[in-house]
């Protein structure tokens, strides 16, 4: 994965670009969260689930079913993230799928196991300029930690917040 807290940087980029008049605040906030949620799976690990099984980091909580399942309890609890239903349902969505993209793009572990249940095989991108972050916070910061930042940086960082800053001048035009 990329660290948890750049899985945030599409929805932020969005706040940025259109504003939180256009996207209602408690729904931006919730969606910033989701993009954090597939991660949770590490939990597993202390379980004793092994990463490569479906409950394992990347497995099911980084398929596109999991994200339409986050997305239908946004459509749900739409009237208290204060939004229509379709809002709710598509940012939630997106931003659950931005962080199968971006895990998609990382250079290490295993691929995201995207199309469950369909398939049960992990994928990534052809290309994957991400660095993978490891995944205990020893080993971030014992060494690889500022290669995976500074790859965050240039890769997800930079390109989301050129776009959201070009989208913003081009709306006040
Ligand atoms: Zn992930």
């Amino acid at each position: 994965m990329p660290t948890i807290i750049t899985h945030t940087a599409p929805v932020l980029a969005l706040g940025v670009a259109l504003g939180l008049r256009r996207i209602p605040v408690r729904l931006f906030w919730v969606a910033a969260f989701c993009t954090m949620l597939p991660d949770f799976d590490v939990i597993g690990f202390r379980l004793g689930v092994k990463y490569a099984d479906l409950f394992g980091h990347r497995g099911f909580s980084h398929s596109l079913l999991f994200a339409v399942l986050c997305g239908g309890l946004g459509w749900m609890a739409a009237t208290w993230l204060r939004c229509r239903r379709w809002l709710a349902f598509a940012l939630i969505f997106a931003a659950v799928a931005s962080h199968i993209a971006l895990d998609a793009a990382t250079s290490g572990g295993l691929g995201v196991a995207a199309f469950w249940p369909f398939s049960e095989a992990r994928y990534f991108f052809p290309w994957r300029p991400i660095r993978v972050s490891p995944l205990s916070l020893h080993a971030f910061v014992s060494g690889r930690g500022l290669d995976v930042l500074r790859s965050e940086l240039l890769w997800v960082w930079l390109p989301c917040l050129t776009l959201a800053l070009a989208v913003r001048l081009r709306r006040a035009m």
